[in-house]
């Protein structure tokens, strides 16, 4: 069922990274992505001074600090 009843075409812009042959459909991935080339690492460890470019790279960072604990 289709309360519109009409077929939307989506005009999906396709995002190439200028550094790698890494392409996305959604800007936000490539903008996650691009944080590998560029450097910048905007997740910091609340214990030590380490930064990292991704959420799942710090998570795993902060289970050296769990155990540092136990
Ligand atoms: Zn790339
Ligand atoms: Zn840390």
């Amino acid at each position: 069922m289709n309360p519109r009843g009409g077929t939307l075409i989506l005009q999906r812009k396709e995002h190439k990274c200028t550094f790698c042959p890494y392409t996305t459909w959604h800007k936000g991935n490539m903008k996650c992505h691009l944080l590998r080339h560029t450097g910048e690492k905007p997740f910091g460890c609340d214990v030590c001074p380490k930064r990292f470019a991704s959420k799942s790279d710090l998570n795993r960072h902060a289970l050296i600090h769990m155990r540092d604990r136990l």
